[in-house]
């Protein structure tokens, strides 16, 4: 429908527009706040900075602009034909990130983090990869940059999935999967169970292993930072004004939540405006029930990855040691939420529910017979939340608009389909144990 012409020049940072700030992430070994000299063994000085930023626009370098107009603007489309499959006076816009080249929205803060990486000399990347969204979008970014990638693929995924793995090597990326025997936190998960199907913490612990032994090699974080959320910052942008040009505006924005980039870079630019005094709007982040950390966690200190290698930040958590089921959506497999995300919901600026699995493949398959597009496992958590607004605006007989987050396409996740078509998939209880097990083992901080 609406692919428009605007790109923004900068992107837009909450940062400036929140009543109160998040508070600083701490050191791993002394619980102090971290000095950009400590994070700058993992990151590089622009993007460290950009962490701690309370700037409201940040440009965006003119080389990485040029690289975004390989697919941005996003189509802005309205799903029409499933407005009328719900029979709802509801209107459903969605913002189709399927668009870039690797299929999600995870190059928009690939390739700045590449970008920066180069400027700054650096050789090599290392990072984690859940389903492999994330692993293909910095593997572009490298061979875009000419930088070499490393990562770190979730066991689970790397042979459940094998067409993301091609698709990383035929970037010229490395692909490992993890656990391995390559780093010592690998090889520890190892010792305890040798089959174990890996975890986005685990591989996070491997690849952030590997960057603090090489000064020469660097981390990237697909999601949870400050500095990813800003990058993401694209989309909402672009679809403020693709609204616009559609002459409407949403009551309602949504999104699935990992680790809360795509979801934050949707609403952000449109909570930034209501918190600048603009219309009040909803906005709900969606959480699959057998990762459900926005609801079922809780707002303390944790550390980002298995091991406790990385920062500890204060965010939604499920406890850093906690292992989820092995459901569909990888990329919605992760102990942790973005400080930002968390921060918003404890102000109650947003809100969080979670579905199980099942339903999520229904409303999916209700999506694919009516617009036509398969989309991501991860993705039809959104679309299950906008389905139940479509209909629960039925029900009160409003004209709702709904605008919603289109993270990205399944096409690389036809097994998962295969599995709900022939009937092997089944919804997770919620882990009660394992969370209670892991929340035992929290960092101990006084606040
Ligand atoms: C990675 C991914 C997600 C989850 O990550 P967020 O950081 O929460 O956005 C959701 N959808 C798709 C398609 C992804 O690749």
């Amino acid at each position: 429908m609406s692919q428009g012409n605007f790109l923004p020049k900068r992107w837009y940072n909450l940062m400036a527009d929140l009543p109160t700030l998040p508070p600083p992430p701490l050191h791993p070994l002394t619980h102090q706040p971290m000095s950009p000299e400590d994070m700058s063994a993992l990151f590089p000085m622009e993007c460290i900075r950009q962490e701690a930023s309370t700037e409201r626009y940040i440009p965006i370098p003119e080389e990485v602009r040029e690289i975004y107009e390989l697919w941005r603007p996003t189509p802005l489309r309205r799903a029409r034909r499933l407005e009328k499959l719900l029979d709802t006076p509801a209107k459903i816009y969605y913002k189709y990130e399927g668009a870039s080249p690797v299929g999600s929205h995870k190059p928009n803060t690939a390739v700045a983090q590449a970008y920066y990486n180069k400027a700054e000399g650096v050789t090599q990347l290392t990072t984690e990869t859940g389903a492999g969204q994330w692993g293909s979008a910095l593997a572009m970014a490298g061979a875009f940059m000419d930088i070499a990638v490393k990562v770190y693929m979730v066991s689970a995924s790397y042979h459940l999935k094998p067409g993301r793995r091609i698709m990383m090597q035929s970037f010229g990326a490395t692909c490992t999967p993890s656990p391995s025997d390559e780093t010592a936190a690998g090889r520890a998960i190892l010792a305890q169970d040798p089959d174990s199907p890996g975890s986005l913490g685990i591989a996070i612990s491997e690849a952030v292993e590997l960057a603090l032994a090489d000064p020469e090699t660097k981390y990237c974080l697909g999601s949870v930072l400050n500095h990813v959320l800003i990058h993401q910052s694209v989309i909402g942008q672009e679809a403020l004004h693709q609204m616009a040009e559609a002459g409407a505006y949403p009551d309602v924005v949504i999104g699935c939540v990992g680790g809360g980039s795509n979801f934050s870079g949707i609403a952000f630019p449109f909570l930034g405006e209501q918190l600048r005094g603009g219309k009040e709007i909803r906005f709900v982040a969606v959480e699959p029930d057998a990762c459900p950390k926005i609801t079922k966690g809780a707002y303390t200190y944790d550390y980002g990855d298995t091991s406790g290698l990385t920062p500890i930040m204060k965010m939604h958590t499920l406890g850093h040691t906690f292992v989820p089921p092995s459901i569909h959506a990888g990329g919605l497999r992760y102990h942790g939420m973005a400080p930002l995300v968390s921060l918003c919901e404890e102000l109650g600026l947003i809100d969080a529910i979670s579905y199980p699995q099942l339903s999520c493949f229904e409303a999916a398959m209700q999506f694919i017979k009516t617009e036509g597009i398969i989309p991501a496992p991860e993705t039809s958590h959104a679309i299950r939340a906008v389905i139940d607004e479509a209909l629960d605006a039925k029900e009160q007989g409003e004209e709702r608009v709904i605008l919603f987050n289109f993270s990205g396409h399944g096409f690389l996740d036809l097994t998962s389909y295969q599995a709900y078509l022939n009937g092997e998939l089944h919804n997770y209880a919620y882990p009660q144990q394992a969370v209670n097990a892991a929340l035992k083992l929290l960092p101990k901080i006084e606040e």
